[in-house]
Order: C-alpha cells, then sequence, then structure tokens
C-alpha cells in the first residue's frame, strides 16, 4: 500500500483513502507526494 503525505497538514494517507479524489481527507489539500520515494535527510541546523 501506497502511503502519502499530505503537504499542506503533514498527515500520512493511505492511498486507500484517496481512491477517486487524490486530496487530503484531514485538511482538504490537494498537494500530497510520496515520502518513500526519496527519502530526504535534513540535518538540523
Ligand atoms: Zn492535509
Amino acid at each position: 500500500m501506497v502511503t502519502y503525505k499530505c503537504f499542506n497538514c503533514g498527515k500520512e494517507i493511505e492511498s486507500d483513502m484517496i481512491r477517486k479524489r487524490i486530496r487530503c481527507p484531514f485538511c482538504g489539500g490537494k498537494i500530497l507526494f510520496k515520502p518513500r520515494d526519496r527519502i530526504i535527510k535534513v540535518k538540523s541546523r
């Protein structure tokens, strides 16, 4: 199962929750990305 992450609120959304509409069920944000495609490690500055 693919897990997306909302760009707006940062919550994780399973692909099962967005079958028809790519939309965040929590905040309604339309920008979702896959955090597992690229694992970006940010160093604390
Ligand atoms: Zn959201």
